[in-house]
C-alpha cells in the first residue's frame, strides 16, 4: 500500500480556506520562519478518507472478528460505555480543577465515579480499599509489590524473596524484581497447579510473599489456595493475587475470601474496557484492612456532608504511582459496565466464560492434545498431537492457518510449562455459532496437519505479509512494506 505522501499530487486540495479578511500578524523572529513551505501531502478529502478507511480495514479487532487470545480476555466492549465516557462533563474535565469550593461542581461527579468504583471492586474482590492509579496490570503488580515491601519495612521484617509459580505471567517475576525482591520459581505439579510440596519447602522466614494467578494461566483453579495463603501468613508473608483476568470467578468467588492480602485487576480485561496496542488500561490495586494505609495517594473520600474530596495526607502511603488519578476514562467505562450488568450479570459473565471455554475444550479434545485433563475455567490449553509433531507441524503453523480463516490465533508458546502450547480464551461474549465456526476451522487445520502439512507451513496467504520475523517487526516496524 502506498503512503499518503506517495499519493500526493501537487496542488490537490481537500478544502479551500478563504483568504483572511483580517490583518495577519506573525510575531515569530525572522530566523525561526520556514524558508520553504512544509512538504505536506496534497490530496482531496476523498483520497484521505479512502486511505485511512483502507488502513482501518487491515486492523484486526473484536469488533470485526473472533479473538480467542488466551490470558488476554478480548471480550466485546459495550458501546454504551464509550458513549458515556465521551460525555463532555467527563471527557473535558481538567485534572487540576478544584475539588470543592469554586468549580467543585464540575469535579464532584468524577470523584463520585472513582469512589463508587472503589466500593464495587471491594465487594467483588473482598478487599478493604483500592487505588485506581495504576495504568496497566503490570503497573498494578509493581504497585502491589511496593505495598508488600512497605508493609515489611514498617514491621521491621527482613524479607528478601518472593515465590512465584513457573506458569505465572512474565510480568509477575519482573514486578517482584523491580520492587527489590529475589524471585524463586515454584514448579507446576502433574495436575497443572503450583506444586504444594515444593511451595512448602520453599517457604521460610526470608519469604516476603507469594504471587499467584488463580485460576492460573493454564485455566486451572488451585484446590489448595486457602492452605497456600495460610502457609505464607505463618511466616508473616503476604499473598498477592494476580487478578488480571477475573473472568472465571467474577461475581462467584472472592480472592479476599481465599486469604489473599493484595489484588490487582485489569479493568481492560474483565471489565470490558478497550485494550490492545499498549493501552490505555487500568490496573487498580486492592488491599485488606491492615494494608490500606500503604495505598498510593491521593484517595477519594466521602465527607459527612456527602461531598467527595481527594485525601493526600496519609503518612504511611507509598506515594504517587501515576499522574493524577490514573486513566480515569477507563475506570469510568468499567463503572458503567458493572452498573449495567449488576450482581447477577457479573456472575453470568463467569458462568458463560467458563461454559464457553469448556465447550471449546470438549469439541477439540479429540483433535488436539489437551495439556491437562479435566474441567477448565475461562481458558483451555492444547498442544500438538504426536502425529502433528511427527509431521513437523508446530503451534505457530496452526496459528498462521487460523489467520487465513478469519480468526485471531490463540496465545501460542505461553505458558512455557507446556511445549507447543495453544491457549484459547473464548470469553463469554461469543455466540455458539462463532465458537462452532472457530472449532470447525481448528478441526480442518488438524486434518490438514496429516493430509497436507505443507499447506499449513505456507500460511498465511491472505495477509499483505506472510511470516515476518516477529522480533524484527516489533523492534523495527516498517509499515511501508505493506
Ligand atoms: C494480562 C496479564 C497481566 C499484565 O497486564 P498488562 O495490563 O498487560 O500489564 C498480568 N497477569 C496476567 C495473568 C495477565 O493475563
Amino acid at each position: 500500500m502506498r503512503l499518503l505522501f506517495e499519493k500526493s499530487v501537487l496542488g490537490r486540495r481537500g478544502i479551500r480556506v478563504p483568504a483572511a479578511d483580517v490583518p495577519t500578524t506573525i510575531n515569530l523572529r525572522g530566523d525561526l520562519l520556514r524558508e520553504a513551505p512544509a512538504e505536506l501531502p496534497e490530496l482531496s478529502e476523498l483520497d484521505v478518507v479512502r486511505h485511512f478507511t483502507e488502513l482501518s480495514r487491515r486492523n484486526f479487532g473484536v469488533d470485526t472478528n473472533f479473538y480467542p487470545l488466551g490470558s488476554c480476555t478480548m471480550k466485546y466492549n459495550p458501546k454504551v460505555a464509550e458513549r458515556i465516557a465521551s460525555y463532555p462533563g467527563f471527557a473535558h474535565l481538567h485534572p487540576l480543577l478544584p475539588q470543592l469550593r469554586i468549580g467543585g461542581m464540575l469535579t464532584q461527579g468524577a470523584l463520585a465515579v472513582l469512589y463508587e468504583t472503589d466500593l464495587l471492586l471491594r465487594e467483588i474482590t473482598g478487599m478493604a480499599g483500592f487505588t485506581m492509579q495504576p495504568l496497566a496490570g503490570a503497573h498494578g503488580e509493581l504497585c502491589g509489590m511496593m505495598i508488600m515491601a512497605a508493609y515489611h519495612h514498617d514491621r521491621g521484617n527482613d524479607k528478601t524473596t518472593v515465590l512465584i509459580p513457573d506458569s505465572a505471567h512474565g510480568t509477575n517475576p519482573a514486578s517482584a524484581a523491580i520492587a527489590g525482591y529475589d524471585v524463586v520459581s515454584v514448579p507446576t505439579d502433574e495436575h497443572g497447579v503450583m506444586d504444594l510440596k515444593a511451595f512448602k519447602a520453599a517457604v521460610n522466614d526470608k519469604v516476603a510473599g507469594v504471587m499467584l494467578t488463580c485460576p492460573n494461566t493454564l485455566g486451572l483453579f488451585n484446590p489448595h489456595i486457602r492452605e497456600i495463603c495460610d502457609v505464607i501468613h505463618r511466616v508473616d508473608g503476604l499473598a498477592y493475587y494476580d487478578g488480571a483476568n477475573l473472568n472465571a470467578i467474577v461475581g462467584k468467588a472472592r480472592p479476599g475470601d481465599f486469604g489473599f492480602d493484595i489484588v490487582h485487576l485489569n479493568l481492560h480485561k474483565t471489565f470490558a474496557t478497550p485494550h490492545g496496542g499498549g493501552g490505555p488500561g487500568a490496573g487498580p490495586v486492592g488491599v485488606t484492612e491492615p494494608l490500606v494505609d500503604f495505598l498510593p495517594v491521593s484517595i477519594v473520600v466521602k465527607r459527612n456532608d456527602g461531598t467527595y474530596a481527594l485525601e493526600y495526607d496519609r503518612a504511611r502511603s507509598i506515594g504517587y504511582v501515576a499522574p493524577f488519578y490514573g486513566n480515569f476514562g477507563i475506570v469510568l467505562r468499567a463503572y458503567v459496565y458493572m452498573l449495567m450488568l449488576g450482581r447477577e450479570g457479573l456472575a453470568e459473565v463467569a458462568e458463560n466464560a467458563v461454559l464457553n471455554a469448556n465447550y471449546v475444550r470438549c469439541r477439540l479434545k479429540g483433535h488436539y492434545k489437551l495439556a491437562y485433563e479435566g474441567v477448565c475455567k475461562h481458558e483451555c490449553v492444547f498442544t500438538v498431537t504426536d502425529e502433528m509433531a511427527a509431521n513437523e507441524v508446530h503451534a505457530i503453523d496452526i496459528a498462521k492457518a487460523l489467520i487465513d480463516r478469519g480468526f485471531h490465533p490463540p496465545t501460542v508458546y505461553f505458558p512455557t510449562v507446556v511445549k507447543e502450547s495453544m491457549m484459547i480464551e473464548p470469553t463469554e461474549t461469543e455466540s455458539k455459532e462463532t465458537l462452532d465456526a472457530f472449532i470447525d476451522a481448528m478441526i480442518e487445520i488438524a486434518q490438514l496437519a496429516t493430509t497436507d502439512p505443507q499447506k499449513l507451513k505456507d500460511a498465511p496467504i491472505t495477509t499483505p505479509v506472510s511470516r515476518p520475523d516477529e522480533v524484527v517487526a516489533a523492534k523495527n516496524l516498517d509499515i511501508a512494506c505493506l
